[in-house]
């Protein structure tokens, strides 16, 4: 078996430091090291000073085959990542003309002076190999070391550092260390990694060596990956193991490799051709713009209704008074009458009504922070349920939205 190649991952900006800025990068990066059955050994998150960044590249040649580096190549003062790495690979930084060239031609159309700034931008350290940026100023840079080992240097801007990563690196570190791994990805919902890992446990205990069962929860959800290290395994027996994992837990699996919920609903309802319509109270629309995330759910979300005090339910959905004040607002009279409301409105074949205290105030002893009702059907058949979750109020508005489009998602399987 061939050791997976190793990566160090570095971000650099004072403002990652101070919590201005959230390091979206390493974490867009380790995923994709991730998939190609590379191993990120260490991410680094480092200020715009030279020494700590020479001193972070020093001490990454000796954990990693690969480091990237990413942020400090922008035309300010502050951004020093390279004359750090000129001093740490002891090269002068020397003027690159094409890329003056480059830049004075994608500013002289919208009027753009070129500033002493953007000549500091046209220095590289002595040796570099540039790596076209298509979408920014800064261009990507690559060394082979004398080691055999790769230093890369990427801009800080995630999606010119994505553009760079996808269509240059990626390639050329594929072309040196190919792809080490084979995984597939389970899409669950409707229960909890312990559930599923006691259903998975005898089988897991049993994997060829070389794979293993990684569970990555989500709020309501649980992706469940199988990796297995190239080459151990035949695409044939690959092939069972999905089939076997899969049939053990078949009853959460919604979906394959990273497909969402409202996705996997819209398909179906797009497919079975019904309309959903929903009725909103403690999600406060959530659930519709979810579902009108997806490109396309024109063909299948007829609307919603945003019903959250009582004079909406009443007027908009035609909950009666007497249910509100009776029962409440939480509960299942009155989930099953805005699902009526919602059923009755046009288009719409099938629909879903939420209402629950979705915190942190508003909870009493019978009725606790995180009791939500849920309604769910169409005109033959309506179901509702209470779920109760008690996180803070954004994550029970999030699992509570979910749970509800899973709900629906089994009830038009007829699961
Ligand atoms: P720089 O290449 O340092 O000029 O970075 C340009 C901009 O990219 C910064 O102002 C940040 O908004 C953003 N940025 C830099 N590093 C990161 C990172 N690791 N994750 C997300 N955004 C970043
Ligand atoms: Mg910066």
């Amino acid at each position: 078996m061939v050791d997976p190649m190793n990566c160090l991952l570095i971000s650099i900006g004072d403002e990652i430091l101070n919590g201005q800025t959230l390091d979206t990068n390493t974490h867009f990066l380790a995923q994709s090291c991730r998939e190609q059955g590379y191993q990120v050994r260490a991410k680094y998150s480092i200020a715009d000073r030279k020494e700590e960044i020479v001193e972070a590249l020093k001490l990454g040649v000796t954990i990693a085959d690969v480091i990237v580096t990413t942020g400090g190549l922008g035309p300010t003062k502050d951004d020093i990542t390279k004359k750090a790495i000129a001093a740490y690979l002891d090269v002068p930084l020397v003027f690159h003309q094409p890329t003056e060239d480059r830049i004075r031609q994608l500013f002289g159309p919208r009027r753009i002076p070129f500033t002493q700034e953007h000549h500091q931008q046209c220095y590289f350290p002595d040796e570099v190999e540039l790596l076209e940026n298509k979408l920014g100023t800064a261009p990507g840079m690559w060394w082979d070391l004398p080691s055999g080992k790769v230093l890369i240097s990427l801009p800080g801007v995630p999606y010119e550092m994505k553009h760079l990563w996808n269509d240059q690196v990626l390639p050329r570190l594929l072309a040196k260390w190919p792809v080490a791994i084979r995984q597939f990805t389970l899409m669950t919902a409707g229960t909890g990694e312990t559930v599923l890992s006691s259903l998975l446990s005898a089988w897991e205990d049993q994997l060829p060596s070389g794979c293993s069962i990684a569970y990555l929860p989500d709020l309501g959800r649980v992706r469940l990956r199988l990796t297995c290290i190239d080459p151990v395994l035949s695409d044939d027996r690959l092939h069972s193991l999905k089939q076997e994992m899969e049939t053990l837990v078949q009853d959460y699996v919604y979906g394959y490799e990273g497909e969402t919920l409202p996705e996997v609903l819209g398909r179906i309802l797009l497919k079975q051709g019904k309309f959903i319509g929903l009725a909103e109270s403690c999600t406060g629309g959530y659930m519709s713009h979810l579902m009108t995330s997806i490109a396309g759910s024109s063909a299948y979300y007829a609307g919603g209704v945003v019903s959250y005090s009582n004079a909406f339910k009443e007027d908009m959905l035609h909950v009666s008074p007497s249910t509100l004040r009776d029962h409440g607002a939480v509960s299942r009279e009155t989930v099953l009458e805005m699902l009526e409301g919602i059923l009755a409105k046009p288009l719409v074949n099938v629909g879903i009504a939420v209402s629950g205290i979705a915190g942190p105030d508003g909870g009493t002893p019978e009725k606790p922070v995180g009791t939500i009702w849920i309604a769910y059907g169409d005109q033959q058949t309506r179901r509702a349920e209470k779920i109760l979750f008690t996180k803070s109020r954004l994550l029970n508005i999030e699992y509570a939205a979910y749970y509800s489009l899973n709900l629906m998602r089994k009830f038009l399987l007829g699961l």
